[in-house]
């Protein structure tokens, strides 16, 4: 079984569908979604309804959380604030009523799925260092588990720390058998590690193979629908950039 692993998608469906293209073509017959399927882009309901017929998973992301009534907007910034209500008003009750059943965590075979961190899944922490990782791998039952909410892709391993499991020619890497990872597959729709191609992984469960993909795609397309919303000018900004 071959699955790709997709990171906060922030509906940008430009990213999305070259995504799942690349995943495609790679032989990936499996999708697990990370959360975050919207917010901050201008494509909700298109996203939406493609994240609802993968096959294969998500789980419920804070700005899902948000778009589907579940959640307060005052909590938030003032950027995710105003797209989150332009989002709300976009999608469908059927829409809101998916993202608002999303479950916090998945466990599919050997791995497990979770949008923040596996201690308080819904209180929506940042996992940037060793030290949150551990809290996280504490309560880690499967030997793989794949985060995303930061946006930058990002491994630990239990008891040693951050590893760098990928180089700049973006080899794969084939993981240890012995040891427990928690990994970061990066975000698909909205990247701020400076790269700003679309970031998503791909899991090889037979061989153990790891391989983060970045993909190009029409960045341009999805910053102007952006401003053509009238969403604010920084999330089209911040597309060019990876930021
Ligand atoms: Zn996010």
């Amino acid at each position: 079984m071959r699955y790709a692993i997709l990171g906060d998608i922030h509906a940008n469906l430009h990213a999305l569908e070259a995504v799942l293209e690349d995943a495609r073509a790679l032989g990936c017959t499996e999708f697990h979604l990370l959360g975050d399927v919207v917010g901050y882009g201008a494509f909700p309901s298109e996203c939406v309804t493609i994240a609802s017929e993968l096959p294969g998973s998500c789980v419920m992301g804070n700005h899902d959380q948000a778009a589907s009534g579940e959640m307060s907007l005052d909590v938030l910034s003032e950027v995710a604030r105003i797209s989150l209500q332009w989002t709300r008003e976009r999608l469908s009750p059927e829409h809101r009523a998916w993202l608002g059943a999303l479950r916090p965590q998945r466990q599919i075979r050997r791995t497990t799925f979770v949008h923040a961190t596996l201690d308080s899944p819904l209180a929506w922490g940042y996992v940037r260092e060793a030290a949150h990782a551990e809290m996280s791998m504490a309560l880690q039952r499967t030997p793989l588990c794949f985060i995303g909410h930061t946006h930058v892709p990002q491994a630990f391993a239990k008891g040693i720390g951050q590893v760098l499991l990928f180089d700049e020619e973006e080899q794969g890497i084939r993981l240890s058998r012995t040891t427990k990872y928690l990994i970061n597959a990066g975000a698909v729709g909205q990247p701020r590690d400076g790269d700003p191609r679309a970031a998503y992984m791909i899991h090889d469960e037979e061989e153990e193979g790891l391989w983060l993909r970045r993909i190009d795609y029409n960045i341009e397309a999805a910053a102007s629908a952006i401003l053509e919303a009238g969403l604010p000018q920084k999330l089209a900004v911040r597309l060019r950039t990876g930021s």
